[in-house]
């Protein structure tokens, strides 16, 4: 069988201008793999809301624009309604304080291959030549101002002391790259038979946390230079509650166990060279709430107000649980919504469909086990700048 992929050597340079969510709309878009995360994101809305009552308000009399960012955007409706979320909620502390809200900018920031058009398309409209409070009233109308930010957050995205608040949700786990010790095949840190580093050796887990924390060093250091004083950042990534990495909890189970089986599948039945496995690694890693903590500390600009590990809940959402087929594919769906551009670009489309085959018929068989125990934990991040 024939595949593209196989010239299309993803090193690590490109991760940041390769990775996306699977765009559009269809069965496998992450728009139409992300009611969990809605709900996952619903259940955490009052830490929110405690976040945002921490942000300094501009008192003013005519304040400049509040300034709103959701990092990791993606593209669905997730994002939208966050940032609607966020502009209610500080236009109430306005008014409650007797002053008029100010302006609102909102920017949805992504890496560049992100399907911002998709995203776009689901903004409600502007109704401009009304006021702010009667576009506030009304629903599905929007009372803010957007545009789309494309590049990673690893690095500095806005002017200096611009932004009031940052949100980022379900997406400080994504590493900026495959730890190249991973990948080396003379290095100890070689994760051999392995596509991700649930249940891998200490060295390789350990390259991976590294990753992590020097990823979320430069997040910290490039949002330090962009809040506000009196700015604040609500963050949510995956995490797990097990100090040892190895065990990646959720999403352990989500790439660790029939996406892992799938691939070795193909191996097995010599579609993909075990080679060609082992050099496919999920950038990935679900920090535990030490692994976090030493991080914000060491960058020491920002004042956490809150730092816990939250349970989200299964990533699944079935309609008939007991329908094992319906969570095979849900369960396929799931994983190919997020991975599925990365598996891709390593091994081609038709390979890929042979993969994601294989693990719906995987997670099929084991459907009870899939549904009872994928459940995701949440760092949960509230940190202010003073
Ligand atoms: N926040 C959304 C989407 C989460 S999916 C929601 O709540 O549903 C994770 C997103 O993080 C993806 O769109 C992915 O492209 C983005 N992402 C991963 N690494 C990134 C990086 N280095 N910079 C910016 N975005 C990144």
């Amino acid at each position: 069988m024939g595949s593209k992929g196989d010239n299309v050597a993803v090193c690590n340079m490109k991760l940041e201008r390769l990775l996306s969510m699977k765009g559009g709309k269809g069965q496998d878009s992450y728009a139409n793999n992300s009611q969990a995360q809605a709900m996952h994101s619903r259940s955490m809305l009052h830490l929110l809301e405690e976040t945002l009552e921490n942000v300094h308000i501009n008192s003013s009399a005519s304040p400049p624009p509040f300034t709103a960012v959701d990092l990791g955007c993606s593209s669905g409706a997730n994002t939208v309604h966050i940032i609607d979320f966020i502009v209610k909620h500080i236009s109430k502390r306005f008014e409650s304080a007797g002053i008029d809200p100010p302006e609102f900018t909102a920017f949805f920031s992504d890496l560049p291959s992100n399907d911002f058009n998709t995203l776009f398309q689901l903004l409600p409209p502007l109704v401009s030549n009304s006021c702010m409070e009667e576009c506030l009233a009304a629903d599905g109308n929007r009372s803010y101002f957007v545009a789309g930010v494309p590049g990673s957050f690893y690095r500095r995205l806005f002017p200096a002391r611009t932004i009031d608040f940052f949100h980022s949700a379900f997406s400080l786990h994504w590493l900026s790259q495959v730890p190249e010790s991973v990948t080396e095949r003379r290095s100890a840190a070689y994760n051999r038979g392995r596509v991700f580093i649930h249940g891998a050796g200490e060295k390789t887990a350990t390259a991976y946390k590294r990753q992590f924390q020097a990823d979320l060093a430069e997040f910290l250091r490039a949002r330090a230079a962009e809040v506000k004083r009196g700015g604040a950042m609500f963050l949510v990534c995956l995490g797990r509650t097990s100090v040892d990495p190895t065990d990646q909890g959720g999403a352990g189970l989500l790439f660790g166990t029939h996406f892992q089986d799938a691939w070795d599948d193909l191996v097995r039945e010599g579609l993909v060279a075990a080679e060609k496995r082992d050099g496919f690694n999920i950038p990935v890693y679900a920090p535990s709430l030490q692994d976090f903590k030493e991080v914000v500390e060491a960058n020491g600009s920002f004042a956490i107000e809150k730092l816990v590990v939250y349970k989200g809940g299964s990533p699944l959402v079935v309609s008939e649980p007991d329908d094992a087929s319906e969570v095979g594919r849900a369960f396929a769906s799931s994983c190919r919504s997020v991975a599925g551009v990365l598996v891709e670009a390593h091994i081609g489309e038709e390979l890929s469909n042979e993969l994601f085959t294989r693990v719906e018929r995987r997670a099929t068989s084991h459907a009870k086990d899939v549904l009872v125990n994928l459940q995701f934990f949440h760092i949960v991040a509230s940190l202010s700048f003073t």
